[in-house]
């Protein structure tokens, strides 16, 4: 039996759309599972957006997954079911997380960035911030707010839609990479998309439509294409990047992270604590603590210094409560971007 690789680029209860080919020759084949590739997986998602796999062509002109390469890294959740706990795939083989936040309507959620900050950390995914909407705000605006994540190692991409700014910037970071796209509602991520890759068509809403809660959610996992703003150039080899819709890695469990572990998903904190006095300081209170000394000299943004808190000893109350927790996780992940 012949087959050919492919990449799934969307799955929709049971089926897997693959693209297969390259350039001109691209091709989108809808798939279903092979039965036998469930044996011996964990229970869990055989079959994930991001997967690369092997496909056969079916007489009917559908195709057939007949094997899926090892992930590199996936971004999992574990949801709960009686029959112990599903893991979940948001996303296999992710290159890197982009964040994307808007400079002004709505207001940056800072809090909510260093959260996927510390996601990325933990799952060992590079991170870019997207700040958009600087057309609201003016770039020296939006460098007052977002300006000092670069110093951190993330790299910050200053865009507006309206004004057609910092797009190449944004393709050029996406480009040969399988990026998984992800922030608040109203931000921007669709008008972004559709600015990147015209030809999308995804649905941008009114901003009166922004505050009402619950946007349209299906259970469809895609990708979309983005092509390199080098293209039919000598850079072009870097190749189109792929852009994932992955609204739940804000779900993404911090609940199996130990507290003392989250030192450690900051970048500017990691250095310092082995120069606390006390091995067991809780960054709070204590004498000779190098994270209040670096924050009293301004090394430390105090913003960040309260989610840390927030974070570290917020989230272990929350814990806590257990399994109340992880289920709510797994329940209303999905849509609580806009929760505060
Ligand atoms: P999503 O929920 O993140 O996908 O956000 P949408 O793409 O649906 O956009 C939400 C609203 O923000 C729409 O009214 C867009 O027209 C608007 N918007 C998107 N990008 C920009 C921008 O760069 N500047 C301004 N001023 N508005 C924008
Ligand atoms: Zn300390």
């Amino acid at each position: 039996m012949e087959t050919i690789p492919g990449l799934i680029v969307r799955c929709q209860s049971g089926f897997y759309t693959v693209e297969t080919g390259q350039g001109s020759g691209v091709r989108r084949l809808v798939c279903r599972l092979r039965g036998r590739l469930k044996l011996g997986r964990p229970f869990g998602d055989t079959a994930a957006l991001g997967d690369r796999v092997m496909v056969s062509e079916q007489p009917d002109g559908t195709g057939m997954i007949e094997e899926i390469a090892p992930r590199q890294r996936a971004l999992v959740r574990l949801a709960p079911t009686a029959r112990g706990p599903y893991q979940q795939v948001l996303l296999a083989n992710p290159d890197q997380g982009v964040f994307i936040f808007a400079c002004a309507q709505p207001d940056p959620h800072l809090r909510m960035l260093d959260r996927f900050l510390v996601i990325a950390e933990k799952q060992n995914l590079p991170a870019v911030i997207v700040a958009n909407k600087v057309d609201l705000v003016g770039l020296d605006g939006a460098r007052g707010i977002f300006g000092h994540y670069a110093p951190l190692g993330y790299p910050v991409i200053y865009t507006s839609v309206r004004q057609e700014l910092g797009l190449d910037e944004l393709r050029r970071i996406l480009a040969g990479k399988l990026s998984c796209f992800t922030g608040p509602s109203g931000v921007g991520k669709s008008s972004l998309l559709n600015a990147l890759q015209p030809g999308l068509g995804l649905a941008v809403r009114d901003v009166s439509e922004i505050t009402r809660k619950g946007r349209h959610t299906t259970n469809v996992r895609q990708m979309f294409r983005v092509e390199s703003p080098d293209a039919g150039t000598a850079e072009a080899a870097s190749g189109s990047g792929y852009v994932a819709d992955t609204p739940g890695i804000r779900s993404l469990a911090l609940w199996d992270t130990q507290p003392e572990e989250i030192d450690g998903y900051f970048p500017e904190l990691r250095p310092l604590v082995q120069h606390c006095a006390f091995n067991d300081c809780t960054h709070r209170h204590e004498p000779g603590c190098a994270v209040l000394r670096a924050l009293a000299e301004a090394q430390i943004h105090p913003e960040r210094y309260r989610s840390y808190l927030r974070l570290r000893y917020g989230e272990a109350e929350e814990r806590e409560k257990g399994t109340h927790h992880r289920w709510r996780e797994a329940h209303h992940g999905e849509h609580g971007e806009n929760e505060p």
